[in-house]
């Protein structure tokens, strides 16, 4: 029997859920944060190190990927697992948001878009159907629907328009996907923050039929309390016995607070992109390494982490290489930022599973609250 893609929900505490996603390449513990592995590498690690931290899966950028080194390469080369020696799940998206967000001289039709690269000025489409094709090229596990998504705030029509096309390019992206065993097409949830259109998109692609459902359209400049309030009922809207996605989410607080709604699986570039710029999440808040306070301090970053930026160098040396421009100074945050970010969903499936979700909660909220430590 060929391999399928299953998601087992284990428990529930209040509208959080933990369960497994079980696929040929290995099990997805949910919820799950996925770092980012935007050009086939996340930024400063070795796929190791990101599976040391505890990822079970990563995501790949398929806008940047069909450009530079391009869909075709990589498939020649044995599919982005092994081009990027990652073995384990890979979540493509679809290519539509970087589209919208990236690219130059951008045409949208009812076929697709027509873009200019950032990087060299050449002109591409993307379509549902060449989105799919890329993705399938590329060897995704799981492979997002092609959709359009519009910034926020925007007027009521453009969101319902934009959303219904969506729902359109959803049907055409499940017919182009195909049956393929083992490999997953999760639908997009659009809307805005409109509930009425969040209700029919969902409905749409309850009626088109999806592996998975990801809530679109949000972490795009709303706001968390414009974000919590419309997580207050978009998971509910989608199947039970799917994995829920938030798109493009966030920090860490903005993480808890969804999987707290029902959001199963997220996946954000701020551990790493903050992690080369000197930004540290510690339990107890952000911490700029580059400050002058650290210069002299020999105590860890987080004494509570595990990784090797805290458990073999002190607040001092991180700031030395920081402030020398030394490249391992991104390799040691990065590994920080996203070792703190699995250790939350660690945190979170552990206390959902025995039912203490929201003393968990709590706990995350009130040592943040503490602040960083005080200087010496
Ligand atoms: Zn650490």
């Amino acid at each position: 029997m060929a391999p399928k893609i299953s998601f087992e929900l284990k428990a529930t505490d209040g509208k959080a859920r933990t369960g497994v996603i079980d696929t040929p390449r290995g099990e997805i513990r949910t919820p799950a944060f996925m770092p980012v592995g935007t050009a086939a590498t996340v930024k400063a690690m070795m796929p190791e190190s990101v599976r040391a931290t505890g990822a079970d899966i990563l995501l790949g950028n398929t806008y940047h990927l069909m450009l530079r080194p391009t869909a075709e390469r990589i498939d020649r080369l044995g599919g982005l697992h092994k081009f990027m020696n990652w073995e384990r799940p890979i979540l493509t998206d679809s290519g539509g948001f970087q589209v919208m967000s990236l690219a130059g001289l951008r045409k949208l039709t009812e076929r697709g878009v027509t873009f200019k690269s950032h990087i060299d000025g050449s002109k591409h489409e993307l379509t549902p159907e060449r989105s799919m094709e890329i993705q399938k090229l590329l060897g995704s596990d799981i492979v997002m629907c092609f959709d359009e998504c519009p910034a926020l705030p925007a007027d009521r029509n453009r969101i319902a328009e934009s959303m219904r096309l969506s729902m359109r390019w959803a049907e055409r992206s499940r017919d182009a996907f195909g049956d393929r065993p083992g490999h997953a097409l999760f639908g997009i949830m659009q809307g805005g923050l409109e509930q009425d259109l969040r209700e029919e998109s969902a409905e749409a692609l309850r009626g088109i039929g999806f592996d998975g459902y990801a809530v679109g359209g949000l972490a795009v400049g709303e706001g968390q309390e414009a974000m919590f309030g419309c997580l207050d009922y978009a998971p509910d809207m989608l199947p039970q016995d799917k994995p829920r996605y938030l798109m493009g989410v966030g920090k860490p607080d903005d993480i808890v607070g969804a999987v707290a709604r029902g959001i199963d699986m997220m996946d954000c570039v701020l551990p790493s992109r903050s992690g080369r710029t000197g930004q540290a999440f510690t339990r107890q808040g952000v911490v700029n390494i580059k400050n002058a306070r650290h210069q002299d301090d020999p105590r860890p970053l987080d004494a509570s982490c595990s990784c090797p930026a805290c458990s073999s160098y002190s607040r001092a040396y991180l700031h030395h290489v920081f402030r020398s421009n030394e490249m391992i100074s991104g390799m040691l945050l990065t590994w920080h930022n996203l070792q703190y970010f699995q250790d939350i969903m660690q945190g979170m499936r552990d206390a959902i599973a025995v039912g203490t979700f929201e003393a968990w909660q709590k706990d995350f909220h009130d040592t943040r609250a503490q602040g960083d430590i005080d200087p010496l």
